[in-house]
């Protein structure tokens, strides 16, 4: 029998079937987790819906995650659909291109602040309605980070800087939430493609310089990412949280 029978969650950020949020959908379902989805905008229905459907979701909405009213709009219908969650994927992350490219300091307010709400708080937003649904056995909520919160990465820029506050909003969700027995941890992946990865200026040297220094000596895989979230998601992980493991081929390791 699955690792996940019985459990409910809800998944964040899938764009299409290269996502890493359906990677982590497919690892969970392939446990027997029942799956909600939501997608950003009407242009993304078309790829989302199918992929929603072929995992026997029967729920499919939009949510805009930098607008209050739309996040909690789902999680009304989603208490109708079902009074309790298990788990969440929180898989999104935005900056404008022209911040994703040249320097750091060349930043804008308006694109810090646009990186830091829909990179950064969303996963608060969403932890607090979540948290509400989590009752009884307690829940998991998962996020997904990079590196380039830590240590200075060409081009992430802004990006590096909004994952560093997630990846301290992790702890401090994870210490808010954990006498509900609600554990926050996230997963810092290796660069691996997809939509939002190839608005990062030099993205493909990014994939050469893992696949050449990488202890491993290649990119992670993104089924690799859905299986780190099935062990955060599943009874395995039962004793973590505030945590954020790298699945990166250990390429975060190396000093020099
Ligand atoms: P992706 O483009 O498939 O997913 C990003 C998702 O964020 C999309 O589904 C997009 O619709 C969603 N999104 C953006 N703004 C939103 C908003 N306002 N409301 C709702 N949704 C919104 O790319 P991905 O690489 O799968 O990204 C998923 C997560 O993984 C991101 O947090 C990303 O930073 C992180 N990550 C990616 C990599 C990588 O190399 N691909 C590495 C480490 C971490």
């Amino acid at each position: 029998m699955g690792m996940l029978v019985g459990k409910k969650g809800i998944i964040f950020g899938v764009a299409n079937d290269h996502s890493l949020a359906w990677y982590c959908a497919k690892a969970l379902h392939e446990e027997g987790a029942e799956l909600a989805f939501t997608y950003q905008g009407e242009a993304l229905e078309r790829r989302v819906r199918p992929l929603a459907d072929s995992v026997g979701s029967k729920f499919i909405e939009q949510c805009d995650l930098s607008n209050d009213e739309a996040i909690d709009k789902i999680f009304t219908e989603l208490k109708k659909q079902w009074a309790t969650i298990d788990f969440v994927i929180h898989a999104v992350a935005f900056a404008n291109k022209q911040d994703l490219e040249g320097h750091f300091v060349d930043t804008t307010r308006d694109g810090f602040k646009l990186a830091m709400d829909v990179s950064a708080y969303t996963l608060t937003a969403v932890a607090k309605r979540a948290s509400e649904m989590m009752n009884g056995d307690g829940g998991s909520i998962v996020t997904l980070t990079y590196y380039g919160a830590e240590k200075v990465v060409p081009h992430y820029n802004v990006m590096g800087v909004a994952k560093a506050a997630l990846e301290a909003s992790v702890r401090y969700l994870a210490a808010d939430l954990g006498d509900k027995n609600i554990r926050v941890n996230a997963i810092s992946a290796g660069p691996v493609r997809t939509l939002a990865a190839m608005g990062i200026a030099g993205f493909r040297d990014m994939l050469k310089v893992v696949e050449a220094k990488a202890p491993l000596k290649r990119n992670i895989q993104a089924e690799e990412v859905g299986k780190t979230a099935l062990y955060f998601v599943s009874n395995m992980s039962s004793g973590v949280t505030g945590e954020i493991i790298h699945a990166d081929c250990g390429y975060s390791i190396l000093g020099m």
